[in-house]
């Protein structure tokens, strides 16, 4: 099979699946014809696993000459001048990027509906959210669209999508991955990552994208390992911890019941399973909230009319310009996140909301330290429930927010965090969520790929 007849093939597969699930918001037919058949022209070099395989991107990860709208009326015609740098690492791994995918608005949500284009449907179940905010990226991947695709995750963003629908995604640790070219969202919080069908996939393309970047002065310059390499089904030895608390309160008992299960798994694979506790994880949410919601004010004061996007029309005077472009720009939810977080960072409620919101979030990451200083991963599930219908939480906010209890305290800690499956409840699919210390992705990787 010819790149370029793989490529072909990808959009024909597209168009018959994608009307069902619109997980798409752009194809990019002629820039990926054109570098599959360039491919094919030069030789695909008999060491590259990823070369000529297409790969689909979520809509906030800036691409050169091809719309980037983070799913809002506000970016609606923007073509950016450049590439993130992780799309330029991609097209040097050889891969071919096939379109955009749809998300949250400003990858601010967790079902894909706070869009202002489209409402994609959970591959499996079309009555059903496919989660969010990488809801495209995780339905594309599931239905069988698309091998691999790319997706954000600030509190979950990745996980949880990939959890809904039954494929493997991947946080990296804060750091590992260059966010130069991410519209950002909480800039504290932001990492892009891959979501995949398998572990293996997933640890190929997270090579290709790690790595320090001097354009994004938080990327480490730790070194990258192979992560590919180890995956060798032993894991005898390994020390799971299973914090009590992420078996608690809200969380299904058929989620509970495949969450246990893993755990059997993990034993009579080698590994140790014990409980222990997270005290300060139910504060997560709310520390989030104020966090994620204080930088997203900040970062989106950009959007104002004048240098980017959608600006109103028959306006009367400057005042005006600010005002309504972004009133008209900006969808409910996103605006719900920038008045939060005025309010937080204001000089009268800065102390009350934001400082304490950052001591908190300091406990949790010590939470965390003290299980990794004796254990080498912790399980648990990805959400609290399978997916849940379209249209059933998307009015009631503080229901949407709990469904991030089990992944946003890995975003604040800065750890990476991985979602695979682990059977179905009613039929929809069950994540698993492996959170690892800093930098550990090597040792989630390896876990996941024996239990797999
Ligand atoms: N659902 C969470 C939120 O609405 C997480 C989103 C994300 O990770 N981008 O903020």
């Amino acid at each position: 099979l010819s790149s370029a007849e793989l490529v072909k093939e990808t959009f024909a597969k597209i168009e018959t699946i994608d009307p069902k699930i619109e997980a798409f918001l752009a194809l990019n037919k002629e820039q990926a014809l054109a570098k599959a058949e360039e491919l094919d022209q030069k030789g695909i070099p008999a060491d590259s696993l990823l070369a000529g395989i297409p790969v689909g991107i979520k809509d906030n990860i800036v691409t050169k000459d091809l719309t980037t709208t983070a799913a809002s009326k506000m970016l609606a015609n923007f073509k950016p001048i450049y590439n993130a740098t992780v799309m330029d690492k991609l097209d040097q791994a050889g891969m071919i990027n096939v379109g955009k995918l749809n998300m949250d608005e400003f990858a601010m949500g967790g079902s894909t509906e706070t869009s202002a284009f489209k409402l994609t449907k959970n591959a499996w179940d079309q009555t059903k959210v496919p989660g969010g905010s990488s809801g495209g990226s995780a339905a594309a991947v599931a239905s069988g669209q698309i091998l691999a695709s790319l997706g954000s995750d600030t509190g979950g963003s990745i996980r949880q999508p990939a959890a809904y629908n039954g494929i493997v995604g991947m946080k990296p640790t804060y750091g590992r991955v260059s966010r130069y070219g991410l519209i950002a969202f909480a800039s504290s919080l932001d990492q892009i990552g891959p979501l995949t069908r398998t572990v293996k996939d997933n640890a190929l393309i997270l090579n290709a994208i790690a790595g320090h970047d001097k354009r994004d002065f938080t990327s480490s310059a730790k070194e990258v390992p192979n992560f590919a390499e180890g995956l060798d089904g032993n894991i005898k030895g390994l020390k799971i911890a299973l914090p009590k608390e992420y078996l608690g309160q809200g969380v299904a008992s058929e989620v509970k019941e495949a969450i246990l299960k893993a755990a059997k798994t993990f034993e009579s694979l080698g590994a140790t399973v014990e409980e222990v506790s997270l005290p300060y994880s139910k504060y997560g949410v709310p520390v989030y909230y104020i966090i994620a919601s204080s930088e997203a004010s900040s970062n989106l004061q950009r959007f104002d009319g004048i240098r980017y996007g959608f600006r109103a029309s028959d306006v009367k005077n400057l005042e005006d310009v600010y005002v309504r472009s972004r009133s008209e720009g900006f969808g409910d939810e996103v605006k719900r996140r920038i008045m939060l977080g005025t309010f937080s960072l204001s000089a009268g409620t800065y102390d009350a909301f934001f400082k304490k919101a950052a001591q908190v979030r300091t406990l949790i990451c010590q939470d965390f330290a003290k299980v990794f200083s004796q254990y080498d991963l912790i399980m648990g599930p990805t959400a609290p429930t399978p997916a849940f219908g379209l249209g059933e939480d998307i009015d009631d906010p503080v229901t949407m927010y709990m469904n991030d209890i089990l992944t946003i305290p890995v975003n604040l800690a800065g750890l990476p965090g991985m979602s695979l499956p682990a059977g179905f409840a009613n039929g929809l699919p069950v994540g698993l969520q492996l959170i690892g210390p800093q930098f550990a992705e090597n040792t989630i990787y390896k876990a996941g790929y024996a239990f797999e």
